[in-house]
């Protein structure tokens, strides 16, 4: 499958992208993955997002690109994708159309997964995320067996620098600024699919039953 998950930070894209994978071996995506790996290792491109994720505000659109263009263009892309966290501004959007043009990928559709704002915020603030594998854990629905420990890799499970009170709140002002747009985009386009998202059993399988599967 090829698809774009779309949805405020906290709305389960990482979750519901995890479970798709398994189902016929689509990769994940993540442009925030693919980012704090780049913070982690101290590269270029770590340097030059860092302080915009720190608080919580978009990295530059010609660095998302630069990062898609090699990304899709990856082998195990063939099996499909699941883009999780990109495109998030409307010039992304437009871009990536060109993009899939070249590389002669068609999307299925968009997944707008839609949670009201108030469990995004409890959600968000309670998400722990494993710094090795990216595994995300919550303390309240899904902690790990021991405190801080990742269950699946034994790596150290955290709360991301951007999920402090401060940086959630401009994360989702700039969502609602520059992402929420997409939905209307896409909408016109013809390709939205918009599931309310409380449930990530019940986002798969509709997916799931749309595309088939
Ligand atoms: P995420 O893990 O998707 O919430 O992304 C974490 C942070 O990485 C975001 O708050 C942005 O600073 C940055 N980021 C990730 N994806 C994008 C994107 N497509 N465009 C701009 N910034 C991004």
């Amino acid at each position: 499958m090829k698809l774009i998950l779309l949805g405020a930070p906290g709305a389960g894209k990482g979750t519901v992208a995890k479970r798709l994978t398994a189902i016929d071996g689509s990769v994940q995506i993540s442009t925030g993955d693919i980012l704090r790996g780049a913070v982690k290792e101290g590269t270029e491109l770590g340097k030059q997002a860092e302080a915009f994720m720190k608080a919580g505000d978009l990295v530059p659109d010609d660095l998302i690109m630069g990062i898609m263009e090699e990304r899709l263009q990856e082998d195990d892309c063939k099996n499909g994708f699941l883009l999780d966290g990109f495109p998030r501004t409307i010039p992304q959007a437009e871009a990536l159309k060109g993009l899939l043009t070249r590389i002669n990928a068609q999307l299925d559709f968009v997944v707008n997964l839609d949670v009201p704002r108030d469990v995004i915020l409890d959600r968000l603030t309670t998400r722990r995320t494993c710094v090795d594998c990216g595994a995300i854990y919550n303390v309240k629905s899904m902690p790990t067996k021991v405190e801080g420990v990742c269950d699946k890799c034994g790596g150290k499970v955290v709360q991301r620098d951007d999920e402090t009170e401060e940086a959630i709140s401009n994360r989702l002002d700039v969502y609602n600024a520059k992402t929420a747009p997409l939905v209307d985009f896409y909408g016109k386009e013809g390709m939205l699919l918009s599931v309310t998202a409380t449930s990530s059993d019940l986002v798969v399988s509709t997916i799931q039953e749309k595309l088939g599967l």
